[in-house]
């Protein structure tokens, strides 16, 4: 073997902070150069890609080949196929390493075809063959049973796709030192026929399975949609991704970028939950590098009990739900406990601020700030607030956590605390019925969950309306009159003897739009 090899990578930098394989790749390539005193070069196209080439120079390439153009911004297979073929004919590199990404296992078979070279797919390892000086790559095989070792022939460059999540990065460094080379090129020989109209960047509110520290994984163990959202439910409470096996995603109860196996990805969580899953080989592969697993099976003698480190022989559909209750009771304990401390009530300590916790919650539900003011019935700038400790938010909000947790707050909460929030139902209530004249049918329950009224709402003209939301739900049954009722963008009209139900966090607005007096009767649900 040639003391300076130049193994090439390619820089897959779609949604870069999210996606690592490509310095997972670097990582490993620069491993192998560094033992044959080789060269690492990226191949990165791309528009205004600066900052994406200096970075992986910081992650161990020696040098980036960067080819900038505006038709780069996104990617073109046959573009690409073409660029890339062209500068390995001009530079003649020994390996090209590509990360087995969607568009990586687009582009490396037609770059094979069009060099006229072998492509080994799917690589877990590479080893170095020292009796005849030559690299081996290896790749599972036969259904994950058997790793094959495979060799090239003799033609440049020998090429490999390299399965995501094997291999850790280079951390960051801001010290390292390597070159950017702009290569020119003139566009007039390029083909596509394909034309890009518009293109949206997927929002990635998750980290991805491969880099998740929590995986929680569901098998046909679940039984059906419902049981796997149990397990999606769980994952998201441990702030965690939900992971599947294939029966599991053939069902259709959740994607094949989920799914974890020889077929889909690999992964090295800190915790993995194995739910109704067997473990089998094909599965457990994808595993072996998760710090601490947990399997959950109703078979004592499920071969995913040889794998785990805590075994649980239970019935999923029972036990799933206890353990979601006791999760959000700990976690809402953890709030409680937090907002305490930020009044300097009880004088609990908590490393976290309530704000952290507020915020933390929110990511580990893969809620945008505009998604949890929804659900809370605040605006986003108050969520902002709230999370950045700038305020600390009434105890109400609470409650409205609460809700957004589907978890009854009523044991967490002091009775100074029920008594607030009591207070903010009438007062809420009041400002709700200052337009009308009302008659409570639940007397003495103010700050109880369930309320009834008897409300009179004057003809059109003479009534003011005012558009309010709140917790809970309402009902509304019409006795005399006629009543609009506008729920967000939708206007209902009822006549006598007609009523609506609805989500009163929906923004609503009552009007009597007959000429007599309109009476109802409303009955409200808070939390
Ligand atoms: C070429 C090839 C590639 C493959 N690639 C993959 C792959 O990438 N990923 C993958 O996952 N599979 C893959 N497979 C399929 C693999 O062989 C297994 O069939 C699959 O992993 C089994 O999934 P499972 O554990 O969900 O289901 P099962 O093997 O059916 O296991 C279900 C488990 O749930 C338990 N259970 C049942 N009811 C309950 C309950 N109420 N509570 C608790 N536990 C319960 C059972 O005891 C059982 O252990 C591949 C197969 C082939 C041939």
């Amino acid at each position: 073997m040639t003391a300076k090899l130049d193994f090439w990578v390619f820089g897959d930098h779609r949604n870069y902070y999210q996606d690592r394989l490509t310095l997972q790749v670097l990582a490993k390539t620069r491993q192998l150069a560094d033992l044959h005193q080789g060269l690492v070069t990226v191949v990165l196209l791309g528009h205004q890609v600066d900052e994406i080439a200096r970075e992986y120079i910081s992650h161990g390439a020696h040098r980036v080949l960067l080819v900038d153009r505006p038709d780069m911004s996104t990617y073109l297979l046959e573009t690409f196929t073409q660029v890339i073929s062209g500068l390995v004919q001009e530079y003649q590199p020994d390996y090209f390493l590509l990360g087995a990404s969607d568009f990586g296992l687009e582009l490396a078979p037609r770059l094979a075809k069009r060099l006229n070279v072998g492509l080994c797919a799917d690589c877990i390892e590479f080893e170095m063959d020292t009796t005849k000086d030559r690299l081996v790559a290896i790749s599972p095989a036969f259904g994950g049973t058997s790793l094959a070792r495979i060799v090239w022939n003799e033609r440049r460059p020998m090429m490999a796709t390299i399965r995501p999540g094997i291999f850790s990065e280079i951390p960051h460094n801001d010290q390292a030192k390597g070159e950017v080379v702009q290569i020119n090129q003139d566009d007039g020989q390029i083909t596509e026929r394909v034309k890009i109209l518009s293109s949206v960047r997927k929002i990635h509110l998750s980290q991805g399975l491969e880099a998740a520290e929590v995986v929680v994984a569901g098998g046909r163990g679940l039984k059906d949609s419902n049981g796997f959202q149990l397990a999606r439910e769980l994952a998201q409470l441990l702030g965690g991704e939900i992971g599947a096996t294939k029966p599991a995603v053939d069902a259709h109860w959740t994607t094949h970028d989920h799914l974890i196996g020889q077929t889909g990805k690999t992964i090295r969580p800190r915790l993995l939950i194995n739910c109704g899953i067997s473990g089998a080989i094909q599965y457990t592969a994808a595993i072996k590098r998760a710090e601490t697993i947990v399997a959950l099976n109703r078979d004592r003698h499920a071969p995913i009990f040889q794998q785990a480190d805590l075994g649980v022989v239970a019935d999923a559909g029972q036990f799933l739900p206890l353990f979601l209750t006791e999760i959000k009771k700990l976690l809402f304990q953890k709030i409680t406990d937090a907002y305490r401390a930020s009044l300097n009530k009880e004088g609990v300590k908590t490393d976290v601020s309530f704000g952290q916790r507020v915020k933390k919650l929110r990511q580990d539900r893969k809620l945008t700030p505009d998604q949890l003011a929804a659900q809370t019935g605040q605006t986003p700038e108050f969520i902002a607030q709230v999370e950045d400790d700038a305020i600390t938010p009434p105890v109400s909000f609470l409650l409205q956590l609460s809700h957004a947790l589907e978890i009854d707050p009523s044991r967490f909460l002091s009775d100074q605390e029920k008594m607030e929030i009591g207070a903010k139902r009438q007062e809420g209530f009041a400002k709700r019925t200052q337009s009308y004249s009302y008659q409570t049918l639940t007397p003495g329950a103010a700050d109880k969950h369930l309320r009834g009224f008897l409300v009179s709402i004057e003809p059109k003209e003479k009534h003011k309306m005012v558009e309010y939301r709140h917790p809970g739900e309402e009902f509304i049954y019409v006795m005399h009159g006629e009543l609009e009722v506008t729920l967000g963008t939708r206007v209902h009209q009822l006549k006598v003897g007609e009523s609506i139900h609805f989500d009163s966090e929906t923004k609503h607005k009552l009007r009597n739009i007959s000429d007599k007096r309109c009476e109802l009767m409303v009955i409200l649900y808070t939390p």
